[in-house]
């Protein structure tokens, strides 16, 4: 298995787990970028938003309101979700996620 995100579904790489269900799991980013940083991610693999059917729509809800879920655990009063998509947006990780950012101000618009 090729995938990072796969392993640490898997257990076979060490990630600091928020929250995990049969569908989707939650942990801590390594190189946070806000106080608060946390990737959502589905646990079958999808390589982007961009390869996702129709048929995804309920998982793709069920990982924004896993991030509400999460923020509240957290106690975020405002926070920041971002889902890049391809590499000219700044995707590094070809499993999809969506970043929960708060913890600080936010700029706008992102770089
Ligand atoms: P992307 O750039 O694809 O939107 O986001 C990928 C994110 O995954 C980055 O914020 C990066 O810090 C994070 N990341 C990359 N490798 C690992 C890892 O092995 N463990 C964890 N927890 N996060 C990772
Ligand atoms: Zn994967």
């Amino acid at each position: 298995m090729s995938c990072l995100f796969c392993r640490i579904i898997a257990g076979e790489l060490p990630a600091t787990i928020v929250y995990r269900a049969d569908d989707v799991v939650a942990f801590r980013d390594v190189n946070p970028q806000a106080p608060t940083h946390i990737l959502i991610i589905p646990t079958r693999h999808i390589a982007s938003v961009a390869d996702t059917q129709d048929s995804d729509a309920e998982l793709l809800g069920r990982l924004i309101t896993v991030a509400k879920q999460v923020a509240q655990t957290e106690k975020l009063s405002g926070y920041r979700l971002v889902v890049n998509t391809g590499t000219q947006a700044g995707q590094s990780v070809f499993h999809l996620h969506v970043h929960l950012l708060g913890g600080r101000a936010m700029r706008w618009p992102p770089g």
